[in-house]
């Protein structure tokens, strides 16, 4: 037993001890850490510091040196931060983030600290991809930005315009500004050209409108894209996704279009930008050949809706529906199959290839089985990949392989179908057809925008054209079923794919 005394004691003593490690604590808590972003030494109101190991810094300096915004809500002690593709949110002491709508858990909570609001390296990190390094003798924090690569550069000359491609490795920032004399056109990209062939920093075009586009590290953050114009002509700039894309378009004008048909240029110059009259254009089209894809079909009924209604008989009516439109503008036209009859996967694209398509189109109903299903809605539309663009599309690549006898569920599958065709021109046509597609379909049906994607698909194997697969609607949504079963919204579906496929033959690029 103890005397009063001793525990008097032991408590002062427990005092004393308590303090004395507080005290460790705090030194350690004030530890100052300076901190290199991409190699620059960040600049910071109140310093940066190490926590128990655990590094903070101050929100406002460094969001802003990333190029973010912040939005400070005191009353909430929400911070808001909207970077170029990413939207977080943290509360205070709350050891959660918001990420894109989504939540998540993180570690450490950001807190207020010496009446400054002050980030975990943790949250950084879910605002850009960076690589962080503590160098624990200097107490030296080097963060580097895993930067956005322009993976390359591409250009055709159509009679209309001339367009120009950039290949990025993820969305970016960029910024247009023309210059004069000479006329210029310039992009500047938060981006790095470390991964760019030699050969693409400077490519001769040499067309109408167009001498050359050189392509530069304008500084440690911006490559600088410029496009030497013959002209200053209308342009548009604009990005596409799936992969990312920057695409510079420079259009011809009324002049110009008129002066390409005088003697001046050469002859094939002057014959591709000669008016046409319709009857013309209709025999022209006869020299396209356009492969429609029912899916499919026979003892194959694809999804089947809530109320019955099956995958095989829709798209066959949207197929048969197009054929009509397509052939009455003198388009070579080519059916897979014209009745409910099965076919393999692996014919199709056969078909395909055998009738020397420009485009195969192959024409698909979505479905998910998960819970909650009745409510996925839209249109989608893919190209052929070799990786999928999210795990839903990796779901509808694997429902619709199904049919295939080849087909297991496992990653071998990529080397089933792939070959070398993710390499090869026909990416590009097909994603150019895809952007189109799923434009109209989306224009035209009212139908939710899913996007374009990429996954492999054994149908749209080693097809050496445009090819794409377009999911045209949820069967699974009461909804969507309910138009599905309309001739009238399947004429939509059809008016909207020949628009799409017409703007890409007319469109189409003669050689890369
Ligand atoms: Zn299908």
């Amino acid at each position: 037993m103890l005397g009063k005394k001793r525990i008097i004691n032991f408590v002062i003593l427990f005092l004393i001890i308590s303090i004395f490690i507080s005290n460790i604590f705090c030194l350690a808590q004030q530890e100052e850490v300076s901190v290199f972003l991409d190699g620059n030494l960040l600049n910071t109101e109140v310093p940066p510091h190490i926590n128990n190991g655990r590094i903070f810094l101050p929100a406002r300096d460094i969001v802003e040196a990333l190029g973010g915004r912040i939005t400070w809500f005191p009353a909430l002690k929400l911070l808001n931060i909207i970077m170029s593709d990413r939207e977080v949110s943290v509360v205070m002491d709350v050891p959660e983030a918001e990420v894109n709508g989504k939540d998540i858990t993180i570690e450490n909570a950001p807190s207020i600290i010496q009446n400054r609001v002050m980030l975990p390296l943790e949250v950084i990190s879910l605002l850009t991809d960076l690589e962080a390094d503590l160098d624990k003798e200097s107490n030296q924090l080097n963060i580097n930005r895993k930067r956005p690569l322009i993976t390359g550069i591409r250009n055709y000359t159509h009679p209309d315009k001339t367009r120009i491609v950039l290949d990025l490795s993820e969305k970016t920032a960029y910024n247009v500004l023309t210059l004069n004399d000479p006329e210029r056109i310039v992009i500047d990209i938060d981006a790095s050209i470390s991964q760019l062939e030699s050969e693409q920093k400077e490519v001769l075009i040499d067309n109408l409108l167009v001498s050359r586009v050189r392509t530069g590290q304008f500084n440690q953050d911006t490559v600088r894209v410029v496009a030497d114009l013959k002209n200053m002509n209308e342009y548009d700039v604009f990005e596409l996704s799936s992969p990312q894309r920057i695409v510079l378009d420079i259009y011809m004008s009324q002049e110009q279009a008129g002066s390409a048909a005088e003697s001046s240029f050469p002859p094939e110059v002057r014959e591709e930008t000669l008016p046409e009259t319709e009857a013309a254009a209709v025999k022209e089209n006869d020299k396209y050949v356009v492969v429609i894809d029912p899916g499919h079909g026979g003892s194959q009924p694809g999804a089947i809706g809530p109320s019955g209604l099956k995958e095989k008989d829709v798209v066959l009516d949207i197929a048969l529906k197009l054929k009509r439109i397509l052939q009455n503008e003198g388009f070579s036209i080519y059916l897979t199959r014209e009745k409910d009859v099965d076919v393999s996967l692996e014919s199709r694209p056969l078909m395909a290839l055998q009738k020397e398509a420009d485009v195969f189109i192959s024409i698909h109903i979505n479905s998910v089985f998960q819970k909650g299903s009745p409510t996925a809605k839209g249109v989608e539309t893919y190209v052929l990949n070799s990786r999928h663009t999210d795990a839903s599309a990796k779901d509808v690549a694997d429902r619709e392989n199904k049919a295939s006898e080849f087909y297991n569920s496992g990653d071998d599958i990529l080397d089933i179908i792939l070959g070398d065709l993710s390499e090869s021109a026909s990416i590009d046509f097909s994603l150019d057809l895809a952007d189109m597609v799923q434009k109209r379909l989306v224009q035209q049906t009212g139908l939710g925008n899913r996007g374009v994607k990429q996954a492999p698909f054994i149908v749209l194997k080693g097809v050496n054209m445009a090819a794409v697969l377009v999911e045209v609607g949820f069967i699974c949504n009461p909804n969507e079923e309910k138009l599905l079963k309309t001739s009238e919204f399947r004429e939509k579906i059809a008016q909207a794919l020949s628009q799409s496929v017409k703007d890409y033959l007319k469109n189409m690029p003669e050689n890369i």
